[in-house]
């Protein structure tokens, strides 16, 4: 198990007590941090600064690049767009590679992933949100993940991916994932490609991508008056390939694409749009035009009663 590397590496056994209990004020008496997960997570933050003694290679920045923006990509394309949304269709190889890509940025596996992020949508900003910045800014964007409580997903919201054995296994292992990578970055670019390449990067690709649950739940503009906090923020969206487009997300999430004005930067659907043409990525699900109409409908009424006396 990798502990030592994320700090919050978990198996996924079954239900979870939180998916059948009834929403309460006693809640934040469990959310307790798990010590040991905390300082090894913590510890993680550190590791790259052996790198004084190492020095810091061309080879390792150029690793830690590219080891950030396809980790990136498997995130936002796979956890996040295909296993938690099924906003495309893809065969069943490419499933697996999906998934496999995903576990090596170290957020624990697929079905977890998924299922923690279909709880977020189902019960967004309520007491039974995992991470709703409701309950503070830090537990939006990292606490829930410390928290023993979470550590299990719901097997019932995933019950369509949880039927693949190959998907069961890789999220029973998640550690094979980013320990793969680490070795990879040490034969390529030696101690600096270990430091920089794989620890570095990790630890960035954790904080960007949870901007998304955090900074994308408080700051920003809202096209759309959704029930939840979500919001579209330009610099998220630069930064994790348009997942900073959360507002949008959070009022239509069955669409593969969650920039839905030409200028709302999204390059992991750029991405999936490029794959679908060489046929891997198949069925991208568009947005309806409604949806966008709607936010321009509401853009037009927010005018009119900021100029009305
Ligand atoms: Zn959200
Ligand atoms: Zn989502």
């Amino acid at each position: 198990m990798n502990q030592s590397l994320a700090g919050i590496a978990a198996h996924v056994d079954g239900p979870s007590a939180e998916a059948s209990q009834p929403p309460t004020g006693h809640r934040r008496a469990e959310d307790r941090l798990n010590v040991r997960s905390s300082l090894a997570f913590f510890a993680v933050h550190l590791i790259p600064f052996l790198a004084i003694f190492t020095g810091v290679t061309r080879t390792a920045l150029i690793l830690a690049f590219v080891a950030f923006t396809t980790r990136m990509f498997f995130i936002t394309a796979g956890y996040h767009r295909y296993f938690a949304h099924k906003t495309y269709r893809l065969n069943r190889v490419s499933q697996f590679v999906l998934a496999f890509g995903g576990t090596m940025a170290a957020q624990k596996g697929p079905l977890w992933w998924a299922a923690h992020h279909r709880n977020h949508h189902r019960f967004s900003d309520t007491e039974r949100d995992v991470h709703s910045p409701k309950r503070g800014f830090w537990w939006s964007h990292v606490g829930w993940i410390l928290c023993d409580k979470y550590n299990k997903a719901d097997r019932t919201q995933i019950r369509d991916f949880a039927s693949y054995p190959e998907l069961r296994f890789i999220d029973r292992h998640d550690w094979i994932g980013p320990w793969t990578l680490g070795v990879i970055c040490f034969a390529i670019g030696g101690w600096s490609g270990l430091l920089i390449g794989f620890f570095a990067s990790t630890v960035v690709l954790w904080h960007v991508t949870f901007t998304v649950n955090s900074v994308a739940h408080v700051f920003g503009r809202r096209a759309y008056e959704t029930d939840d906090t979500s919001r579209n923020t330009l610099l998220v969206a630069l930064a994790t390939g348009g997942e900073g487009w959360h507002n949008n997300h959070h009022r239509y999430p069955w669409s593969a694409r969650q920039g839905f004005r030409w200028w709302q930067v999204d390059a992991t659907y750029y991405v999936l749009r490029a794959l679908s043409w060489v046929g891997i990525v198949r069925d991208l699900r568009p947005v309806p035009a409604a949806v966008i109409a709607e936010a321009r409908v509401a853009k037009a009424r927010r005018r009119a009663s900021d100029t009305s006396p």
